[in-house]
């Protein structure tokens, strides 16, 4: 790995985002160890990310030699500490909560080598706030990758306050050498991407709230006359009506602004259970064929 910025990654938390990240990471040619607490999803990490590179050889989109050698460099441990050693870049992506991530990365910081970056992939926190109480801040950034990993091309890099610009600069390799684009984006509530697709999702909700149009019609807008690849009520029903309901509220007091105010509709479905695909029922019906 002579010459690159980052060589060996440590991936915290192996859920939705923490297997993605590790997939890409072993795939771009790093050693990359991939950590969490609860033994049984760290297992079906491993068996997503390998079932993920099968796919990949049976479709002839991965190289079979690929797929192998990517498994290779990849390990698995329940052991933060174990999983940071001797890492060059370590990647947070445990749940959404302000005081998990900053418990963790105190933990980190002691284990770490003291070269490596700690990045979180939060998609709201403060990525300023989370580096508060580390020795070195200036290593700290953050890295938001979008989901599914291995196929949305954006990753959104946080610079801190303190974040220094070797660190962004490392980030910004790491990133072109795993084939996406990044953005750098200063420490705002919501960054670019969330602070934008937010707005119009909470809109889109309104409308069908006010009855201007059908959730499907109000898609097509986007879709027909936009060209965005999905509308953004659909977009809300994948990534789960819970989920966008939390940033909303994190966003409405973090930036004072009505344009964030969760709709009533969207409190009254979270509160039914409706939070999209993965409940069934959100604002299309996941049930029948979709
Ligand atoms: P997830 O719930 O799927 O996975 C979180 C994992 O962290 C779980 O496997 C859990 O066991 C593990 N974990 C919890 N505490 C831990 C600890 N102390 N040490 C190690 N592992 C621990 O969550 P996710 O959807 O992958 O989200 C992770 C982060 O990524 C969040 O900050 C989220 O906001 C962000 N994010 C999510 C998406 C998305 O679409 N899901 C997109 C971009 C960013």
């Amino acid at each position: 790995m002579a010459g690159r910025a980052i060589g060996r990654v440590a991936v915290i938390g192996a859920g939705t985002m923490g297997h993605g990240i590790a997939q890409v990471a072993a795939m771009a040619g790093h050693d990359t160890v991939l950590c969490d607490v609860d033994a049984a999803q760290l297992r079906r990490a491993v068996a997503r990310i390998e079932a993920t590179l099968d796919k990949g050889v049976r479709l002839g989109k991965v190289a079979e030699s690929a797929r192998s050698e990517a498994m290779a460099r990849l390990a698995a441990t329940g052991a933060l500490r174990e999983a940071v050693a001797g890492a060059e870049l370590v990647i947070e992506a445990v749940p959404e909560a302000m005081a998990l991530k900053r418990t963790i990365f105190a933990e980190v910081e002691a284990a770490a080598p003291a070269k490596a970056i700690l990045a979180t992939n939060t998609s709201s926190l403060s990525v300023t706030e989370m580096a508060a109480g580390l020795d070195a801040p200036g290593r700290f950034i953050g890295l938001h990758f979008f989901n599914p990993v291995h196929i949305m091309a954006l990753v959104e890099i946080v610079r801190g306050e303190h974040t220094s610009l070797r660190t962004l600069d490392r980030c910004q390799q790491f990133v072109d050498g795993l084939g996406k684009e990044p953005i750098v984006v200063t420490d705002s509530p919501g960054f670019a991407s969330s602070r934008l697709g937010i707005v119009l999702g909470l809109e889109a909700i309104r409308m069908v709230e006010a009855g201007v149009a059908s959730p499907e019609d109000i898609d097509k807008a986007m879709v027909l006359g936009y060209r965005h690849p999905m509308g953004p009520l659909r977009l809300t029903d994948l990534v789960g009506l819970d989920v966008r309901l939390g940033i909303a509220r994190y966003l409405h007091e973090a930036l004072a602004s009505e344009a964030f105010r969760p709709p009533a509709l969207l409190e009254r479905m979270v509160a039914e259970g409706r939070l999209g695909k993965k409940s069934g029922s959100g604002f299309y019906d996941w049930e029948s064929n979709q």
